[in-house]
């Protein structure tokens, strides 16, 4: 598993800097963002050090497929009403102009009563 030693969701992956968990296994940990913009929000982030979406390869896919199919399983255990009342978003920020700011890969799944903090 490639770790980055400068990259903060490395160190939470590692477990050198807390985080409350959400979910974890083999290949992807879940964990409350530190500062939220919703009721509920959790960041999904894979293991091995991937720095966005941007360097993704077809090596990924199974990983990224079980990243998005567990998103709506984990949002209901954490709070968030079931479809179509309640739900979820999930945001991809990708590069600077996406709005990326921690660079490694991790999706972003909101939701949880209106109004939002932010989105
Ligand atoms: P980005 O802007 O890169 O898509 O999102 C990075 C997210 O990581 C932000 O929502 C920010 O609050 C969250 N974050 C940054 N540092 C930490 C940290 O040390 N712990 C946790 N739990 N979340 C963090
Ligand atoms: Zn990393």
């Amino acid at each position: 598993m490639s770790a980055d030693p400068h990259c903060i969701f490395c160190k939470i992956v590692e477990g050198k800097i807390p985080s409350r968990k959400v979910y974890e296994d083999d290949e992807i940990l879940a964990f409350h963002d530190i500062n939220p913009w919703a009721p509920v929000h959790f960041l999904m982030v894979p293991k091995e050090h991937l720095p966005s979406l941007a360097q993704v390869e077809p090596r990924h896919a199974g990983l990224l497929g079980r990243m998005l199919a567990l998103a709506p399983k984990l949002a209901l255990q954490e709070g968030c009403r079931p479809y179509p009342e309640g739900g979820h978003r999930v945001v991809i920020n990708t590069g600077a102009e996406g709005g990326q700011e921690v660079h490694h890969l991790h999706v972003h799944v909101m939701g949880g009563p209106r109004p939002w903090l932010k989105g």
